[in-house]
């Protein structure tokens, strides 16, 4: 797989990394903090009380659970206390999720748009704001996993790894954490990259209940969470399911 992988690369047809090494039981618990120009509107009008939902950081502290948040730039810049908090935690690592959560390939989700001279600029923005934290920036995962050929080509270019998931969660827009829980628990397998959201709000009512009943299954199953750069490691990118 690994050998597929690079002769992929060698013809230039990356593909984004799904998961980690299959072997031992380790995974990683990803957070996307996704934050759009009209998230802001409706923070800064009042419509939505907060974005930063405390409570999920506190919960994988008291638990020390390791994690990957994969940030957008707009996100830093509306809680730059909690990301410099986050990035200082050494149970978390921070990645880059674009500035302002665009759709780099339409449709996407109901997300805007990008022009294609904008797209290097949403990832190198990001990458300066994470740097600016004392973050060294590896990672970036697309808004709404939407990509075309050329939109990989250029992130990797710009020197960095696009990372999705084989788990997602499926939190977005779902009242019940029961049904989070079972998305993750059907799905999850040795080196797995979950995928859950960590701006709270109004369209993420269940994650934080679901992923208070998810920590201890996953270790009851014998799961160790790891961040993405202990996942990924020196083992080589796995980038085919
Ligand atoms: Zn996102």
């Amino acid at each position: 797989m690994w050998a597929l992988a690079v002769l992929l690369g060698g013809l230039g047809l990356a593909a984004p990394v799904l998961h980690g090494p299959r072997q031992s039981p380790q995974i990683a618990l990803t957070f996307d903090a996704d934050m759009t120009p009209g998230m802001l509107q409706m923070l800064r009008m009042g419509k939505v009380r907060s974005y930063n939902p405390t409570e999920l950081y506190r919960l994988l502290e008291q638990n020390q659970v390791r994690a990957t948040f994969f940030l957008s730039g707009l996100w830093i810049e509306a809680y730059p206390e909690q990301a410099r908090a986050l990035a200082q935690n050494p149970l978390f690592e921070l990645e880059n999720h674009s500035y302002s959560h665009p759709g780099f390939a339409q449709p996407c989700y109901g997300l805007p748009g990008v022009a294609p001279a904008r797209k290097a600029d949403e990832v190198l923005k990001t990458r300066a704001l994470l740097e600016g934290l004392g973050v060294k920036n590896r990672y970036f995962r697309f808004p709404g996993g939407c990509y075309a050929p050329e939109d990989l080509a250029l992130v990797e270019r710009l020197g960095l790894q696009v990372v999705h998931w084989d788990v997602a969660g499926e939190d977005g827009g779902q009242a019940d954490p029961k049904v989070i829980v079972r998305n993750v628990l059907g799905r999850v397998r040795n080196g797995s990259i979950v995928v859950l959201h960590s701006q709270g709000g109004p369209r993420l009512p269940a994650t934080l209940p679901a992923l208070r009943e998810l920590i201890p299954a996953l270790r009851a199953r014998g799961f160790a969470f790891v961040k993405l750069s202990e996942l990924l490691g020196s083992e080589g990118p796995f980038r085919l399911r």
